[in-house]
């Protein structure tokens, strides 16, 4: 299997280099040439098999140049027991709301409580073995945008492992608390984190740039070191999550909650089009779904484009209560213009091109016609948060979080006018305790306590919902990293935190 720049199809790679760069040259996503097929003789045989045992069967379709022994090393000391607290790290929770039955895909049991894990405990175990085949014994400088979810988990899952260096960048005001409170008491001998003047679109543009800038490049190449990302838009990080599509699938059907064989419907909590994006790899390997629901909140980007066909982003930016989709540039959608324009490397150059220059591109009548058959694209606004954090909770006595509320209204909407009862997988990505501000204030309307904590305490007493360890473990944590620096100078903070600025 190799994988082609969606930008310069003569860029081609194997997966170690593609996962040691992270991005290609020409500024592409890498992507596999071809979409290897799961048959359904092979998907029955996963039904009866571990979690761990059906990663390492999707995993090794697509890295061919790791071996089997390497692919199990990844998988194993990945997800741990200890790490996921059980031998499934991504349960489902069956209920019912407003009369229609949801499949919540927990996907926050991991060291962070958000969905990132799922990836990025993998992620450090693939890098370190792919700098090996590729590297020629550079150490690895992981540079990392973050709306808040993916910094901690990153921070958490490259956290001294040799041969790495991590740099962390989030938005001053765009991060819950709890996002803050975790990446700044962050531990480790190689991690440093900053705050930018900024939001996280301005922290993912500089990023690339930094990535692509061909000077910084060579000082770090005079220091033995060369850049890697721990960003969706690296390969290594939209790969493990094929994994638990296909897993909730085979637990749907364990479960007799989907006939085998039957199409099930797919909601995803949508930011930077990473997680739906691997739902739809999923799919293009042969599991049966009939549709993928994009849920946006406020920064509904991406509900405009499925229904037009234009992608907009000059528009008005919200900082919402799910700040992990505050995002008006959804880096992975490049990868699925590329798949529906045909892997025509030209036309989606030409895209991202217009957007990166005029903020704005309208796709062609053909791929707006084929996103629209597979993707529905709706929206819910904080009041419509609320009320489904709000809701839930009294019909089911279910807590969740603010992003996974979006999916749940806009899945719920979905239903409602389209009648497709198809069975339903939600992707449920991350613990309420990350958001409590927002969580408690759709569930009381009373007096909220000062601190962070209190809320935490608060929200438990309320609700009995269980508060994650790593969470609760934080209190009374004092912070490591304070410093804000402004967006034009990412460049410096990078070299001065790297040692190594000339
Ligand atoms: C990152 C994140 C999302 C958005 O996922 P994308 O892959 O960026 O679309 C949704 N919810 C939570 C809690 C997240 O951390």
């Amino acid at each position: 299997m190799l994988y082609h720049s969606t930008q310069d199809k003569s860029q081609v790679v194997s997966s170690a280099q593609a996962i040691a760069q992270g991005i290609s040259k020409d500024g592409g996503l890498f992507v596999p040439e071809s979409f290897p097929q799961l048959t359904l003789d092979e998907l029955r045989s996963m039904l009866t098999k571990t979690y761990g045992q059906r990663a390492k069967m999707i995993i090794g379709k697509y890295l061919t140049d790791f071996t089997d022994e390497e692919i199990a090393d990844c998988v194993d000391n990945a997800y741990t027991v200890e790490k996921f607290g059980d031998i499934n790290p991504a349960p489902l929770a069956n209920v019912t709301y407003n009369g229609d039955e949801l499949n919540l895909l927990e996907l926050w049991h991991g060291p962070t409580c958000a969905f990132k894990d799922m990836a990025l405990q993998i992620l450090p175990h693939f890098l370190t073995k792919s700098l090996q085949k590729t590297g020629g014994g550079k150490d690895a400088v992981i540079l990392v945008a973050t709306s808040g979810d993916t910094g901690k988990a990153a921070l958490e899952g490259f956290r001294d492992v040799p041969h790495t260096k991590i740099i962390v960048f989030y938005p001053v005001n765009g991060v819950s608390a709890m996002q803050k409170h975790q990446m700044n008491t962050q531990g480790g001998e190689n991690v440093y984190v900053c705050a930018i003047n900024g939001n996280f679109d301005d922290a993912q543009t500089a990023v690339k740039q930094i990535f692509t800038d061909p000077e910084t490049g060579a000082i770090l190449d005079r220091n033995g070191m060369m850049f890697s990302s721990a960003n969706s838009i690296n390969w290594g990080r939209l790969l493990p999550q094929i994994v638990y599509y296909v897993s909730a699938y085979c637990d749907m059907v364990n479960s007799g909650k989907v006939a085998f064989g039957e199409k099930i419907n797919i909601t995803v909590p949508t930011g930077n089009f990473g997680n739906i994006l691997a739902g739809y790899y999923a799919y293009e390997m042969g599991l049966p779904v009939n549709k993928f629901i994009c849920a946006s909140n406020s920064n509904n980007v991406l509900t405009d484009f499925i229904n037009t066909g234009i992608y907009d982003k000059n528009r008005s930016f919200y900082t919402t209560v799910s700040p992990s989709m505050d995002i008006l540039v959804s880096s992975n959608l490049e990868r699925l213009l590329y798949v529906m324009s045909g892997r025509n490397d030209v036309e989606t150059k030409g895209y991202m091109d217009a957007l990166k220059t005029k903020g704005v591109y309208e796709v062609s009548a053909e791929i707006k016609e084929k996103i629209a058959s597979m993707f529905y694209g709706g929206y819910a606004d904080e009041d419509a948060t609320e009320k489904t954090i709000h809701d839930l909770f009294e019909q089911e006595h279910y807590l969740c979080d603010t992003h996974t509320a979006v999916a749940v209204a806009v899945c719920d909407e979905y239903v409602r006018k389209t009648g497709d009862k198809t069975p339903v997988v939600i992707a449920s990505t991350a613990s309420p305790y990350k958001f409590s501000k927002a969580v408690l204030t759709a569930l009381d309307k009373g007096e909220l306590p000062e601190s962070e904590f209190d809320m935490v305490e608060k929200l438990n007493e309320l609700t009995g919902a269980p508060v994650p360890a790593p969470l609760a473990s934080l209190r009374g944590k004092t912070a490591r990293f304070s410093d804000v620096t402004d967006k034009e100078d990412m460049q410096g903070v990078v070299l001065r935190a790297l040692g190594i600025a000339e």
